[in-house]
């Protein structure tokens, strides 16, 4: 096949343009954010589970104090109907009676609060328990916002480098003979496709070609396309190619 050096050099920026194109694709599908985002999300996960079960011992505690509370309410309803009828009364087997069932349910009443002191202070825990489990949440979505913002941002500007690369690859290929162009997309399945010797050495697999092979370059026709014996590439000669 031949080609003019013109049309080489072309079928180079081609290669190039479509490097671009790739690393772009590649940087759009995988922001370097996205692995820590899913990390973020399962640890969220675990944080809200541990959150569910912080919020679950707090409404036990709630509702033991609400028990020890109405237990102190039936106590005081009891102890004032008592001491009413102890004021009232003219028995005296009556009034012991009253006053060692007063005297016990005071007891009672100081068990109860002590009681109810305890779970108090259990419950000021839980609360502190929560309230730390709900901030540790909070700053872990906003990591989370950031770094998808990011993500965002990084998307972005690959999506609109791989549109320009696209648009660019598209313009110049035009220009470029279609059986050169075809050769070279055969080619780049499996290599640069096209790439330039600089200094002895195929820019598409950085290979130093040898004296047997550089010799064979130096014979070959101006517009002969040559191939790098190492990659395969098309292999386009310029002015610093050390031939
Ligand atoms: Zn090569």
């Amino acid at each position: 096949m031949n080609a003019s050096p013109a049309d080489q050099l072309r079928l180079v920026e081609v290669a190039g343009l479509d490097a671009r194109i790739r690393q772009a694709d590649h940087a759009r599908r995988n922001p370097p954010q996205a692995a820590r985002v899913q990390e973020l999300l399962a640890q969220r996960q675990t944080l809200s589970q541990e959150l569910t079960a912080r919020l679950g011992s707090r409404d036990d505690l709630r509702a033991e104090l609400s028990r020890i509370e109405s237990d102190v309410a039936v106590v005081d309803a009891r102890s004032a109907r008592d001491a009413g009828r102890l004021a009232t009364s003219s028995n005296s087997k009556e009034a012991q009676g009253l006053e060692s069932e007063l005297a016990s349910l005071a007891r009672r009443k100081s068990d109860l609060e002590d009681a109810e002191l305890e779970v108090m202070e259990r419950l000021e825990q839980a609360d502190a328990s929560v309230a730390a489990q709900e901030a540790l949440i909070a700053e872990t979505n906003a990591q989370g916002a950031e770094l998808s913002a990011e993500a965002k941002r990084v998307v972005a500007e690959a999506t609109a480098a791989f549109d320009a690369a696209t648009r660019d690859r598209a313009a110049l290929a035009g220009s470029v003979p279609a059986d050169l162009l075809a050769e070279y997309e055969k080619l780049a399945v499996r290599s640069a496709g096209a790439a330039i010797l600089r200094a002895r050495t195929c820019e598409g697999c950085n290979m130093v070609l040898s004296g047997t092979d550089l010799n064979a370059l130096r014979q070959a026709a101006e517009d002969a396309v040559v191939y790098c014996p190492e990659c395969g590439s098309i292999l386009v000669r310029t002015y610093d190619s050390g031939l």
